[in-house]
């Protein structure tokens, strides 16, 4: 059986939601739908949340009725009167309930995580009830589910954790019947079930995740995310117009990528398919006869695929005169971070030097003043003689594809290439995957490192394929400014 998962974008209105029901029926059965709440929609329950903490009823009002507004309009792709019919008396409960959620806010007067997530859940629950009909009124089998009762997770509210061998055994009971009995089966996404049966969310974006995780509950043989981008992409077509979809990616590769800033797959989407070798295909909506990007265990070439850059870090450099505190010296750094929440994006240590440099993504930590003052503290207590450095407006620009970190001569290449162009490299680093390599750059310079690194290594187009694949990259970055 496949997976198939459609983003907000695919679902944004009633036309969309007529494509992907058509895409739906192109895929053999047994089959899974997972569904984001329609684009936009997420967005105005949090809004319709945070305002019935604080604000009056009429802002809240508002927006409720732009969320059954949109529902509503979405409706009137089911074809079928009485299919029509059945949706919206559904999606009028639903939204009674997401009503009742907002008056409990008003009256406690704050928003709790667990009211955010039972009321922002309304979006989910209403795509799939609103795809379940469209299907339904074509002629396809269908029943949607919710996965607050399905996705087992902690009970973290907002972003919470999932346990996959009850979420597996809650598949079986919940959504296998009907794919035996020939339905398709319309799963929410994004959303869980906490132990005590309240409603969790894994986290914006999570719906991605949840294919995954119903993929392996289920044992799928594919996992399909349908989006807007028509697969994974060799840089970010706004900085680079030659930018192509890479066919074939590891798992490793992916995560990677996910990790230094491609939009595509969130980081831990990949795990659950990982463990059950399911691959993952990324394919666009928009163009559905493209091939798009598949994910597996073991991917095809072993140079680089993609270069990403992430923006807005710190570098953090740490001179250690005695080798023998390096450890410990070490051993704070990290505990400081961890601490703080600091999320270290590279790491590298040059014990010749003595010296340890960290990459960090410290937004809203209050940049350098703060963050170095923390580590002198941090290792002032732990009592290590060390001489703290810190950088702000840095950008970790990544190579990532299997065997670059292997490739004796890449790192060299890399450097060579950056030194022509005149951009100074403040530190490099080799993943411990082995598939990527990073080098940190001053912010200013990342656009530029990543247009010199991707003609380099993954070379200019074809001068034939060029002209058009540049509309095509310039469609997508379209499509991204407007997304
Ligand atoms: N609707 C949720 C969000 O906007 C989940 C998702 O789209 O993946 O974050
Ligand atoms: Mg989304």
């Amino acid at each position: 059986m496949i997976v198939m998962k459609f983003g907000g974008t695919s679902v944004g209105d009633a036309a969309r939601v007529g494509q992907a029901a058509a895409i739906v029926e192109a895929q053999p059965a047994p089959r899974a739908v997972v569904v984001s709440a329609a684009s936009g929609v997420t967005n105005l329950l949090l809004d319709a949340a945070r305002a019935a903490a604080v604000e009056g009823d009429e802002l809240v009002a508002k927006l409720a009725a732009d969320i059954r507004g949109k529902h509503h309009e979405i409706a009137a792709a089911i074809g079928d009167d009485q299919e029509r019919a059945a949706a919206l008396a559904a999606l009028d409960q639903l939204h009674a309930a997401l009503d009742d959620a907002l008056a409990d806010v008003a009256r406690a007067g704050k928003l709790s995580p667990r009211d955010s997530d039972r009321t922002v859940a309304t979006g989910e629950k209403a795509m799939s009830i609103l795809l379940a009909g469209v299907l339904r009124s074509r002629g396809t089998p269908a029943v949607h589910v919710w996965a607050d009762r399905v996705i087992a997770t902690d009970d973290r509210h907002g972003h919470a954790r999932p346990d996959r061998g009850q979420t597996r055994e809650l598949a079986a009971q919940e959504v296998l019947p009907h794919l035996d009995a020939g339905a398709t089966v319309v799963f929410t996404g994004f959303i869980g079930r906490a132990p005590d049966g309240s409603t969790t969310t894994l986290g914006r974006g999570g719906s991605d995740y949840s294919a995954t995780l119903l993929g392996a509950a289920l044992d799928a043989d594919e996992v399909q995310i349908w989006t807007d981008v028509p697969g994974v992409l060799s840089a970010d077509p706004r900085q680079v117009p030659d930018a192509r979809v890479v066919p074939g990616i590891s798992y490793d590769e992916a995560q990677e990528l996910a990790h230094f800033g491609a939009k595509v797959l969130h980081p831990r989407t990949i795990r659950p398919a990982v463990s059950l070798g399911i691959p993952v295909r990324i394919l666009s909506t928009f163009a559905p006869h493209e091939p798009g990007t598949l994910v597996t265990r073991e991917a095809p070439g072993s140079s680089v695929k993609a270069v990403t850059a992430l923006t807005n870090l710190l570098l953090l450099t740490i001179d250690v005169p005695e080798l023998e505190d390096l450890a410990a010296a070490s051993a704070a750094v990290f505990g400081a971070l961890h601490g703080d929440r600091i999320e270290v994006v590279a790491a590298s240590q040059a014990s010749s030097r003595r010296r340890m440099t960290y990459v960090v993504d410290a937004a809203g930590h209050g940049g350098c003043a703060r963050v170095g003052q923390r580590m002198r503290e941090a290792l002032e207590a732990a009592d290590i003689e060390s001489e703290v450095g810190c950088e702000e407006d840095v950008a970790l620009v990544a190579a990532v594809g299997a065997g670059v970190a292997a490739a004796p001569h890449t790192l060299s290449q890399l450097l060579a290439v950056l030194g022509r162009a005149g951009i100074p490299v403040l530190s490099t680093n080799q993943q411990h995957s082995n598939v990527a390599l990073t080098v940190a750059v001053p912010a200013k310079d990342s656009a530029r490192a990543v247009l010199t690194l991707h003609d380099v290594f993954i070379g200019p187009q074809a001068a034939s394929a060029r002209g058009r694949r540049r509309r095509r990259a310039d469609m997508l970055a379209e499509s991204l400014r407007v997304g």
